[in-house]
């Protein structure tokens, strides 16, 4: 009997060990990590630079306590990432996970409120389908029944719109009505709450797990970026899975040129290595709250040592070896290649994303673009027959298919062309 309990209870194989975009298990069998876990192993398996900083770090200090002592390797990760990040966006507040990041982001926009006198304002509106995070408010933002509908009602309940989902709506991506179309619908919900009352607006820019590498229409970007300021909402963005470079830029809102007033991302910043992720908000908006007392939120294991070695490691492989270049090549590449297949087979409805955050959508028909049926049960074939081709894939279900509407296609940043046709082919058979 095993001890261990997850989510699913299928039977997976056990992991022995990972090296670049492959991982073998228990019985030499070698996987394509063509998902980089949750999009997470961004720079791939067992990178030798990234080892060798967390073993010099391990050398001298694993752990100090975030109130007891600054440490050097956090100082240098807080100075790389606000380089990153657009001009404006200069303090980092760590964290271990995209939860933590979420959590954090509300509460700072939420104690920001309060210390200008705004304490009216309290609710975060996010979009259907939508993750952010299994905590109860990243839950609370989520729009996703699967995980939510179990804890109903909600411990806290904030108000949704629709995703931009314009490939299910048969509307044009590239018309600019499109993107005006579904910026309106936030419009509309703040007037419906009462401007007074909403803190914020949470969305990620290119969408991950629960829309499948949903890209925005048109204009949609900077629409919601003016609204946002027209009714001072503040602007959450979720990159926690958009975010690190994944899809050609290190953030999935510098596509746009869209800089949104608060940042969380985790997930590929500590790529696998270690449990990483950040919150990354203006100084005027820190400053506030720190002369009003400080920040009253924390996690214990925030911005250790030995996590900030390995996510500075992590972010220099990304710039030495042009691994968001990459990204944006190979994955243009992947795409190109998914496109293919959707031509030959009418039960992929679309292909969408950017840079290595790609996905594919099952339909019964691609014509109405009708969901698949539940019977179909698409993520046991799917997903279990990549496992027999030895490809990992990502699967979700947002519509009518069993557990999986949609698949996304995301191996690392590292991953060659001639890599592509290796997943191309398991992928296709
Ligand atoms: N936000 C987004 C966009 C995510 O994809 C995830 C994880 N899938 C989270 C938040 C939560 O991150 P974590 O699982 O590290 O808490």
């Amino acid at each position: 009997m095993s001890h261990l309990f997850y989510l699913s209870t299928a039977k997976r194989p056990v992991l022995d060990r990972a090296e670049g975009i492959y991982m073998w298990d228990r019985d030499g069998r070698r996987f394509i990590d063509g998902s980089s876990g949750a999009m997470v192993s961004n720079i791939g398996h067992s990178n030798p630079a990234v080892l060798a900083a967390m073993r010099a770090q391990m050398e001298k200090s694993t752990f100090g306590y975030r109130l007891h002592f600054e440490t050097e390797p956090g100082e240098a990760l807080a100075a790389k990432v606000a380089a990153l990040c657009p001009a404006g966006l200069d303090k980092v507040f760590f964290v271990s996970g995209g939860s933590e990041a979420v959590e954090s982001a509300m509460k700072l926009a939420r104690q920001y409120a309060v210390v200008r006198g705004q304490a009216s304002r309290w609710k975060v509106i996010s979009r259907f389908p939508s993750y952010h995070g299994s905590t109860l408010g990243a839950l609370s933002v989520t729009g996703y029944d699967p995980l939510t509908d179990p804890f109903k009602p909600m411990m806290v309940a904030m108000p949704k719109i629709p995703a931009p989902r314009a490939y299910l709506d048969g509307l044009d991506m590239d018309d600019p009505a499109t993107g005006a179309h579904y910026a309106a619908m936030l419009e509309a919900q703040i007037l419906a709450e009462g401007p007074e009352t909403v803190l914020a607006f949470i969305h990620e820019p290119v969408g991950g797990a629960s829309t499948g590498a949903l890209v925005p229409p048109v204009g949609y970007m900077q629409a919601v970026r003016e609204i946002c300021d027209k009714y001072g909402v503040l602007l959450i963005h979720d990159e926690v899975m958009s975010g690190g470079g994944r899809v050609g830029t290190f953030l999935g809102g510098d596509l746009w040129g869209v800089v949104p007033d608060i940042v969380a991302i985790s997930k590929g910043f500590g790529a696998g290595y270690v449990p990483l992720g950040a919150m990354v908000a203006p100084s005027w908006m820190v400053d506030a709250v720190q002369a009003a007392g400080g920040f009253l939120h924390g996690h214990t294991y925030a911005g250790n040592p030995l996590a900030c070695a390995a996510g500075l490691a992590v972010l220099e492989e990304i710039g030495r070896c042009d691994l968001m270049g990459n990204a944006a090549r190979v994955g243009a590449v992947l795409k190109a290649r998914l496109k293919a297949l959707m031509q030959r087979y009418g039960f992929i409805g679309d292909v969408r994303g950017e840079g290595l955050l790609l996905a594919f959508e099952l339909v019964a028909d691609r014509e109405t673009m009708a969901p698949l049926p539940a019977a179909m049960k698409a993520f046991d074939t799917l997903v279990e027959l990549a496992y027999a081709e030895q490809l990992i894939i990502y699967a979700r279900r947002t519509r009518g298919g069993y557990a999986g509407d949609h698949f996304l296609v995301c191996p690392p940043m590292i991953t060659t062309e001639a890599q592509v046709d290796e997943i191309m082919e398991k992928l296709t058979r």
